[in-house]
């Protein structure tokens, strides 16, 4: 039997009976601080000014927004779902270089719309969360400016690729030349020409692969597991397109719309169904890539996973196959012994002598606002309830912390689906909580314990059912090996979001 996520329930909803007993009520002023400025905080900037909040302060971090592409500028960094669709619904741009456009384009899109909306006057950069206590119905922040604030709504968007994740290399400190997460690529350090190891086989790695194997001398790609290859068309707008798109915006709109169709069809609802007659066409995809790309029967042994493909996050690529098969690159197999200070000795003993060393070995997915210390009502402290693994109620509130929500926060979808989507609509049902706040419903909201329950209950019978629990290692993959995902359908996503279900809701 399938299981569905918890439905709106028609009588349930927020409807415009509960208005009756509220009107002629004065709106309330609300407060709502977000935290963090990459693109779910600016999204959320800007839909809340839209809907009429204006008292409304973002902090940042780091001296400059943009997140995820303002953090990642290694060479070859770029998107790798449609470059239409990862936008803002709101903001289409005509302006995207290729399908998949780069990094930099990326980080100045968000600049500009953030810019166009306003949104980055609200920014007090520079400025970490580091507490958040809810006192007498309202949060109370601290600042790493030692700033004291206060928020009747707080919305968290730290993001889930923010925190890195360093591997335990016997030695690494010892490393005598330059040694970098992809993540914090440091530009002056020269890599043309230069002995270059890049560790790990995740998209970022196979981006920097592909973008440094004609610069370098030698290129050794440490691999300890081989990653299933979806090939790429990213082709390049010609100016033509650009044109067309910037004088007939609607030609965007309806481009954005069937690539999402066709997104969903093809790959998110077949990542969910292990049996589908989608992920065979994955499958058959990505097999034909490795056979038909690889000539050297050897090399494309070592490339073959031993999983199914799509159990991890798939990498897309339009010429990893050709750049590790360049005569400077190495595809190194055997387990990394330790880093020696000239470079990387393997298990069957060789040294790899680099003058670089890259470590392209991903983010602490589960690690979502921590360490910022989380207080709600009663002392209960959030890092104490996700001691286990990080939960939350349709992905986006936590019971027991009210006016609490989060964008990209625990289980959202994944299977390579657009986070820029994900984050528009939980905040189009946060945004739907917060009118309910403003308008005297309610002074708090939080999920129940019992709705929490039965939805992670569920999320975890239905996880049964996805590709990400046919047997590999992921970071998808909580303690209990359980995917940390959205096990439905995407469809189930947005209608679960349509409309928040108050009957799951403590309302005080
Ligand atoms: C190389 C790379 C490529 C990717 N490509 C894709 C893709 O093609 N498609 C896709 O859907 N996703 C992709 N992702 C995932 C990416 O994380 C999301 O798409 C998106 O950028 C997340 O935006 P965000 O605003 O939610 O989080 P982030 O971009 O991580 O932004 C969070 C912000 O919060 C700030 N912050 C954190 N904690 C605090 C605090 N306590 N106080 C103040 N500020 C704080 C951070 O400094 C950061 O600016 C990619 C990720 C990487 C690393």
């Amino acid at each position: 039997m399938r299981v569905v996520p918890p439905r709106v329930s028609r009588a349930s909803q927020a409807s415009p009976e509960w208005r009756k007993h509220v009107s002629g009520t004065a709106q309330r002023q609300l407060r709502i601080v977000i935290v963090g400025a990459g693109l779910s905080g600016i999204m959320a900037a800007i839909k809340l000014q839209k809907q009429g909040y204006h008292d409304v302060v973002l902090y940042e971090k780091a001296d400059r927004l943009g997140g995820t592409w303002r953090d990642n500028s290694y060479p070859g960094v770029a998107c790798d779902i449609p470059s239409h669709f990862y936008s803002y619904s709101f903001a289409p741009n005509p302006d995207w270089s290729r399908q998949y456009s780069p990094g930099a384009e990326i980080l100045a899109y968000v600049e500009r719309v953030a810019a166009e909306h306003g949104a980055d006057r609200c920014i007090r950069f520079s400025e970490e969360v580091t507490h958040c206590t809810f006192s007498d119905g309202r949060w109370l922040l601290t600042t790493s400016r030692e700033r004291n604030d206060v928020a009747d709504v707080l919305i968290v968007a730290t993001g889930v690729t923010h925190h890195l994740n360093l591997p335990k290399l016997a030695g690494l400190s010892s490393f005598e030349g330059a040694c970098f997460h992809s993540a914090r690529w440091d530009h002056d350090v020269a890599v043309d020409g230069r002995r270059v190891g890049v560790v790990g086989t995740g998209s970022s790695a196979v981006q920097i692969v592909s973008a440094l194997v004609d610069r370098v001398a030698k290129l050794a790609l440490f691999q300890r597991t081989a990653q299933w290859i979806m090939p790429q068309d990213n082709a390049v707008f010609s100016a033509e397109d650009k044109q067309t798109f910037r004088s007939d915006p609607a030609v965007m709109t309806k481009m954005r719309a069937g690539i999402a169709r066709r997104f969903i069809e093809r790959f998110s609802d077949a990542v969910v169904d292990r049996g589908s007659a989608q992920l065979q066409v994955i499958e058959d995809t990505c097999r034909n890539n490795l056979e038909t790309q690889v000539h050297d029967p050897a090399l494309r042994e070592r490339l073959r996973p031993s999983y199914r493909v799509a159990c991890k996050r798939l990498v897309i690529s339009p010429d990893f196959y050709q750049a590790i098969q360049k005569p400077s690159a190495q595809l190194v197999t055997d387990p990394i012994e330790r880093v020696e200070p000239t470079g990387v000795r393997t298990r069957d003993g060789e040294l790899h002598e680099l003058d670089v060393l890259v470590l392209a070995t991903g983010f602490r997915t589960d690690r979502f606002m921590r360490p910022m210390q989380v207080v709600g009502p009663a002392g209960r402290v959030l890092d104490e309830v996700w001691s286990s693994r990080p939960s939350a109620y349709l992905t986006l509130a936590v019971p027991g912390f009210p006016n609490l929500f989060m964008l990209n926060g625990p289980n959202g979808p994944v299977g390579n689906f657009p986070l820029i989507e994900v984050a528009e609509l939980q905040m189009s049902y946060i945004a739907q909580l917060i009118d309910l706040l403003r308008d005297g419903v309610c002074r708090a909201l939080s999920p129940s314990q019992s709705a929490s329950a039965a939805f992670e209950n569920a999320r975890v019978q239905a996880a049964q059912n996805t590709v990400w629990t046919t047997g590999c290692a992921s970071w998808y993959l909580d303690d209990r090996g359980v995917p940390a995902t959205w096990p439905w359908t995407i469809a189930q996503f947005y209608a679960a979001l349509a409309k928040p279900d108050l009957s799951a809701y403590e309302l005080v």
